[in-house]
């Protein structure tokens, strides 16, 4: 790495703002747009059922949710 690379580095972590492609979210650091998008934008976080208002944060706990109480199978 030269000493021009670092430069052109720090410009770019101090001058860019890091856009979420999904919902539009700027951050200063592409760090904390990556833990966004890994633990926020991401994230399916609220599946509901189709049948009733139970909500689960995991497909396969919605697909045993309809299994146990809906008897259905997706
Ligand atoms: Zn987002
Ligand atoms: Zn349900």
């Amino acid at each position: 790495m030269t000493t021009s690379d670092l430069h052109l580095n720090n410009c770019y972590h101090l001058f860019s703002n890091f856009l979420c492609p999904n919902c539009g979210n700027s951050y200063k650091y592409q760090a904390s747009l990556k833990s966004h998008l890994r633990f926020e934008c991401g994230v399916e976080k609220s599946l509901k059922c189709p049948l009733c208002p139970h909500k689960a944060k995991r497909k396969h706990h919605m697909q045993a949710h309809i299994k146990a109480v809906h008897k259905k199978i997706l």
